[in-house]
């Protein structure tokens, strides 16, 4: 069992820490699911998600604002329990966060349903050409009568493939560059879209490669102004970035648990694995470097729900990320890199992804 003494921090206040234990004991009854079919246990992972309440939280009605201690903490409790569910909540509150924060009220019908779990949300900004250089985005989106005409190419896209609905980022070209971007309402069975590819990874989640030729979206598909969608995926990424610090967090403290069960149950040469001092000495720098990644992510969780700059999160979300993660794979022995281990599955979500730490500077768009 995880200490879970830090939710005594100042930074939390009394719903924070009905919320993290309410979802704990749900987690304990509900998770983790059979993984076998990825597909399949991400669909029922955001159903259950939304049955159980959770997902609401992945969104914001109008009048309302995405709350980033709350989404840390469900994020870290998810990824501790299951990674595959850390990664169900996470696309849900990414793919739909430009809805959450810039949507028409027509369009927020959409969160309603990824709130509700009855709809899969994605995020395309990815191309082939263009990752952390946004900036170089060339999937067009061309006005035509009664709507826009999108043509271009996404990749490494969450949710791809099983997603209802895709916010995708396209050149409008009313400037070069980030300043010339917009963000549009995609449901995945508009004609003249295509999976062209699912791709495979070590850690296995619905991924694809997305083509559009000939699609057509309405003028309401639109999110925001035209020319503001760099502005808005960077806005939407802000919100998500300690996030991410927090999922790897949830990984860290489920591998020091499994890394404490093992070194008890292990006898060697005589005597716990435990019992010997520089196992010892590993552990309690696993649980340091958790301890000190836990203060740099709610820390800048807590920044940015009031009112900080983006910037002074950032460097606080990549350091954690980077303590959580070192910390993650400081385990016992090779078994801890085996897929059967338990350790393997809670890392079996998207993670840390390089995505998450863009710039917010759109004229100077520093690749990662
Ligand atoms: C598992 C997974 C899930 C993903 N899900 C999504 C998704 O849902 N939606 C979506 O839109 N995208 C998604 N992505 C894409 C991801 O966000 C991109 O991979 C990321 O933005 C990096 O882009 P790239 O892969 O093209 O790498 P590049 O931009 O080609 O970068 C390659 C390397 O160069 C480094 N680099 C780049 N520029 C500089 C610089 N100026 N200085 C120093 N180093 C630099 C980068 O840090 C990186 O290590 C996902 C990726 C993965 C792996």
């Amino acid at each position: 069992m995880s200490d879970l003494s830090f939710l005594d921090w100042p930074f939390f206040e009394p719903r924070h820490r009905d919320l993290a234990a309410r979802l704990d004991d749900w987690c304990a009854a509900h998770l983790p699911v059979d993984h076998s079919d990825v597909d399949a246990a991400c669909r029922s992972l955001v159903a259950m998600l939304g049955q159980g309440g959770w997902l609401q939280h992945s969104g914001a009605g109008e009048g309302e604002r995405l709350d980033v201690r709350t989404l840390c903490l469900i994020r870290e409790t998810l990824a501790r329990h299951d990674g595959l569910a850390d990664f169900a909540f996470a696309m849900q509150g990414l793919g739909m966060g430009p809805v959450s924060l810039f949507g028409s009220p027509a369009q927020r019908a959409w969160l309603d349903r990824t709130r509700a779990g009855t709809a899969i949300a994605a995020f395309a900004l990815t191309e082939p050409g263009s990752g952390s250089d946004v900036a170089a985005t060339t999937t067009t989106a061309t006005r035509v009568q009664g709507g826009w005409l999108i043509e271009g190419e996404k990749t490494w896209i969450s949710n791809g493939g099983i997603a209802d609905v895709y916010v995708l980022f396209a050149r409008t070209g009313e400037a070069p560059g980030a300043r010339g971007l917009s963000a549009f309402l995609m449901p995945a069975d508009t004609p003249g879209l295509e999976v062209a590819e699912r791709l495979e990874v070590i850690a296995p989640h619905p991924l694809a490669t997305l083509r559009m030729k000939g699609l057509v979206l309405p003028e309401d598909a639109l999110i925001g102004r035209p020319g503001e969608g760099f502005k808005l995926a960077m806005s939407v990424l802000d919100v998500f970035r300690s996030t991410v610090g927090a999922a790897a967090l949830g990984f860290a403290r489920r591998a020091l648990d499994e890394a404490l069960a093992r070194v008890k149950a292990r006898r060697i040469q005589g005597q716990a694995l435990a019992e010997l001092q520089m196992v010892q000495g590993h552990l309690a720098d696993m649980a340091l470097k958790i301890d000190a990644a836990a203060l740099l992510v709610y820390r800048a969780a807590w920044t940015k729900d009031n009112g900080a700059p983006p910037s002074s999160c950032m460097a606080a979300t990549g350091c954690a990320m980077a303590r959580s993660s070192k910390a993650c794979t400081a385990k016992s022995g090779p078994c801890g890199f085996t897929r059967a281990q338990a350790t393997s599955s809670v890392s079996s979500s998207r993670g840390a992804s390089c995505r998450d730490l863009p710039p917010p500077n759109p004229d100077r768009v520093q690749p990662l």
